[in-house]
């Protein structure tokens, strides 16, 4: 066996948010080692660039001064030498997000893409980790939580731990904090959940509603009750702030960002909205450990961590992760249909604000999150699909599909889960296609090539009547209406509303962030950007402008004034009548035996059932 590769990780200097990261070779290349640093990290499809946080790299051998130089953005090399070789890089760590790295005197974190380096040659060699915290307050009550294996460090504590190899060696996150946390068997496997942040939270509460979660999708994988999960240890790792959203995946741990009213408050009632959204976030996270941890696209085995990565199934993976996230909240009994299905309507509202759907497809969406989706900017809307929120409505249109061939997508991800997952084979760019086809027949076929492949939408409200669920559509009524619940004017009865065709930010002094394709907005020659002075010669606000337009019928003209950067810009803008692209949808009271049996198999259970909805 090759010798371990050594790292270790100091908090050098909190206050400048710097670690200092060493990575020792005991026998270097004789003609000179070199090291590589990841340039993206997995689940995250966009180059990176974590090499630039490199503020200062060295290298030493017996105490002496070796030679290190720059080959290229993300690689070293070091002059030939006797080892053990260390190279020292001091590394800025300042980002909160789930990607990269942070250190102050509150909170450490960090993902190994973004600190260790990989010497060439030595991926498959086994990884020791030290960390290493000054003995003073307040780094003296840290806690360690990460699911890499312990060495020699006691639980929870810094000191030595070990990996694999390389790629295992960056998939264990370690967050270092004065944290609270709580645990819970599910699936046969201890589950730890760590929380930083100035919170109060029901830690039994979250407990207690992430065991149901997590054992039901342990469940549907395993195909009977108390199924255990594919690892004996799972971490939940919060970091809850005043503001903040993300989660990223790891083989057996996730990374959570979280705004800490999304977390229960003792003695709160009912289950919120944003505690839903958090549930469904831990859930999204928890599932990946199946669907893109184990089931993989091909062109993730293995990662190539120099360079973009491209498969045309990310629609699968994140859209289908998407899909289960808030049915295992359903399913596991944790929220109630109705409130599901609000859950659901949101998402339909949001796919049919985004002209972008008609523009790119769901494949090449997934083909192009490296340039597109992860790179978002004004003309978003029109041009990119989200792979998340559209592949999720395509993942629900292919269960209900399946369902009336006599399958399920549970199906689906089982068949996935024996064929790849178990035996850690890539799914070819086909596989989930050819595999649905398995168990439904060809005509899925023009599923994949209209849903998938081409832009159109989903045909849900054709699919919903058959499983006893009413789609209905209206206009929005406000920049704040996500959707999913009835409306004001849900009977028709008001007048038609009018539209700017463009959304709307910054207050007293109002921007227009999108301009929407083939809207009133673009018509008159607006852009995103544009600053709105006036309307009809009055000085407006955000709130003004909404007041104005509400107040106006379609095909009224408003004059416009406006600055795009610093000139002034007047036009007439003719609104025209409101799209019908907000969702809510409704369980249909009068059905048949066959379709309540249909949805009941759908959904878990009866969808009269007694759990309370969430209150926004
Ligand atoms: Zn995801």
């Amino acid at each position: 066996m090759r010798p371990p590769t050594r790292y270790r990780v100091i908090l050098r200097n909190p206050h400048a948010h710097l670690f200092e990261v060493s990575c020792t070779v005991v026998d270097p290349d004789l003609k000179g080692q070199g090291f590589r640093l990841p340039t993206w990290i997995p689940g995250s499809y966009l180059i990176r660039e974590f090499a630039r946080h490199f503020v200062r790299v060295r290298a030493e051998a017996r105490g002496t001064v070796v030679p290190i130089v720059k080959e290229a953005k993300d690689r070293w090399r070091a002059a030939p030498c006797a080892g053990p070789l260390c190279v020292i890089a001091d590394v800025y760590a300042f980002d909160f997000s789930v990607r990269t790295a942070y250190l102050d005197a509150l909170r450490g974190y960090f993902n190994g893409p973004s600190l260790f380096l990989c010497p060439d040659g030595r991926a498959d060699a086994p990884c020791e980790l030290e960390l290493v915290a000054p003995d003073i307050a307040p780094y003296r009550n840290w806690r360690i939580a990460t699911t890499m294996p312990r060495a020699e460090a006691a639980p929870w504590g810094f000191g030595t731990y070990r990996a694999d190899n390389y790629d295992a060696l960056i998939d264990h996150p370690v967050e270092m904090a004065d944290f609270v946390s709580t645990s819970f068997e599910a699936g046969g496997a201890r589950h730890d959940v760590t929380i930083t942040g100035k919170v109060e939270v029901d830690l039994d509460r979250l407990s207690t509603d992430l065991a149901h979660i997590c054992q039901w999708q342990a469940d549907l994988f395993g195909n009977e009750p108390n199924s255990r999960a594919p690892f004996d240890r799972y971490l939940f790792q919060v970091a809850a702030t005043g503001d903040g959203y993300g989660g990223l995946e790891h083989r057996t741990s996730t990374s959570l960002c979280c705004k800490r009213d999304e977390l229960p408050a003792p003695g709160a009632p009912g289950l919120s909205a944003d505690y839903r959204r958090f549930l469904g976030l831990a859930s999204h996270e928890y599932f990946h450990a199946w669907n893109a941890k184990r089931i993989k696209p091909a062109a993730f085995v293995p990662y190539d961590l120099t360079q973009e990565n491209y498969t045309r199934q990310l629609w699968a993976f994140e859209g289908i992760t998407s899909y289960y996230d808030d049915l295992a909240l359903v399913r596991s009994g944790v929220i109630d249909p109705k409130s599901y299905l609000e859950l659901v309507a949101q998402n339909i509202t949001t796919v049919l604000r985004g002209p972008g759907r008609k523009v790119q497809s769901l494949a090449d969406s997934s083909f192009d999150a490296w340039i597109k989706f992860y790179r978002r900017d004004e003309n978003s809307p029109n041009a990119v699909v989200s792979y998340y929120v559209k592949g999720a409505l395509v993942a629900l249109a292919l269960d209900l599909t399946l369902r009336t061939a006599r399958s399920s997508l549970d199906d689906l991800m089982r068949l996935l889960w024996k064929r790849y997952g178990e035996t850690s084979i890539g799914v070819p760019e086909n596989g989930i296609r050819d595999a649905a086809i398995e168990l439904a027949g060809t005509h899925l076929n023009d599923f994949f090539a209209r849903y998938v492949d081409g832009t159109e939408d989903a045909p849900l409200e054709a699919l919903f009547a058959g499983f006893g669920v009413a789609y209905r559509l209206r206009p929005a009524e406000g920049q704040s209406d996500r959707g999913g619940k009835r409306g004001r004017n849900a009977n028709g009865d008001e007048p038609p509303v009018a539209w700017l065709g463009a959304s709307l930010a910054g207050g007293d002094e109002p921007v227009l962030p999108h301009v929407f394709s083939g809207g009133p907005a673009e018509q008159a020659g607006l852009a995103a950007g544009d600053s709105i002075v006036a309307m009809d010669g009055v000085r407006m606000s955000v709130p003004a402008i909404e007041k104005l337009v509400r107040r106006r019928r379609p095909g009224e003209s408003v004059a416009v004034h406006a600055f795009r950067r610093d000139e002034l810009i007047t036009t007439e803008l003719t609104l025209a009548p409101a799209p019908d692209d907000t969702c809510w949808l409704a369980l249909a009271d009068t059905i048949d035996e066959a379709t309540r049996a249909r949805r009941m198999a759908w959904l878990g259970r009866e969808a009269s059932g007694p759990q309370a909805s969430a209150t926004t």
